[in-house]
């Protein structure tokens, strides 16, 4: 049975935020196509269990969540556009991710063995909810950024370092700056401190391949630095324009392209950056 259900007029979330868990009056009505399962577990997992006011068309394209190639159906919702901004972007956060792991069965795998990539951080879909702590506060307890590599010898495993991802539509060679949320440095930061390992970042290049009414996304490139490198090539914090939001500045120099990283695994560069660590903790912006 294809997933048909539908928000009744009468409930008290019509023209509301699906996502939002209380109400939130939103008269948006936003449009995506989705695969049957991703409508279902958008849904559950996403808005708080309240179905698509619509369900119109279906065609063959790309699903607007899983981005796999299938019969995709419109689907309808009321949400804010944050909220929307939101759940547009669980796309492009599973593809990013994926990259990563297609990468390293590709081209680390085969050479080191003994090295396992294991993704922490999850992508999640979640419904709004403000967090409870500021996000300075929360960056001391962090443990876990996106990934982390993990030496793997019978039975033992040793953790090596942290991969944090950072994916959008720029190539670093065209790129003057890379831009870094402030939050989301201080999450590196407090999680190396916290854990005593270094931390490399990827940047995830992102396109979007269209197949109206649909679009898929597709990544197109990866390259990579460490901590250390990206905020020694900090030139500016400032804030975000029309956001109360800072960001950090960096030079797309400190980034190298993807096939130099695996020269940075054989000469265990990371066992280097772990005794800086040591050395000298990095310190919150
Ligand atoms: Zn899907
Ligand atoms: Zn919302």
């Amino acid at each position: 049975m294809p997933f048909r259900d539908v928000l009744p007029q009468e409930s008290e979330f019509w023209e509301a935020c699906a996502r939002h868990t209380n109400r939130q009056t939103a008269r948006t009505i936003q449009a995506i196509y989705l695969c049957d399962d991703c409508a279902i577990r958008l849904t559950k997992e996403g808005f708080n269990d309240r179905p698509p006011i619509y369900h119109g068309e279906t065609i063959e394209g790309f699903c607007g969540l899983c981005n796999a190639e299938k019969n995709v159906t419109l689907r309808l919702w009321f949400a804010c556009v944050y909220c929307w901004n939101v759940v547009v972007a669980y796309q492009k956060g599973f593809v990013a991710s994926q990259s990563v792991h297609d990468y390293w069965a590709r081209s680390i795998t085969p050479l080191f063995p003994h090295l396992k990539l294991t993704e922490t951080g999850k992508i999640y879909i979640s419904p709004y909810a403000r967090s409870p702590k500021t996000k300075k506060a929360a960056a001391t307890g962090i443990t876990e950024l996106d990934f982390v590599v993990d030496k793997v010898e019978g039975e033992q495993k040793t953790p090596l370092f942290h991969i944090e991802l950072k994916a959008g539509p720029g190539s670093i060679h065209e790129m003057r700056e890379f831009q870094l949320d402030i939050n989301d440095s201080n999450d590196i930061i407090g999680c190396v401190n916290n854990t005593k390992l270094p931390c490399y970042i990827f940047h995830e290049q992102l396109a979007h391949r269209y197949a109206p009414p649909t679009r898929a996304t597709v990544a197109t490139g990866t390259w990579w630095t460490d901590i250390f490198t990206l905020l020694e090539n900090r030139l500016a914090v400032r804030g975000r324009r029309g956001e109360d939001k800072e960001a950090g500045y960096y030079s797309p120099r400190a980034f190298k392209p993807i096939e130099s990283f695996a020269d940075e695994l054989r000469e265990r560069r990371y066992i280097q950056l772990k005794e800086r660590l040591e050395k000298e903790p990095l310190t919150l912006t």
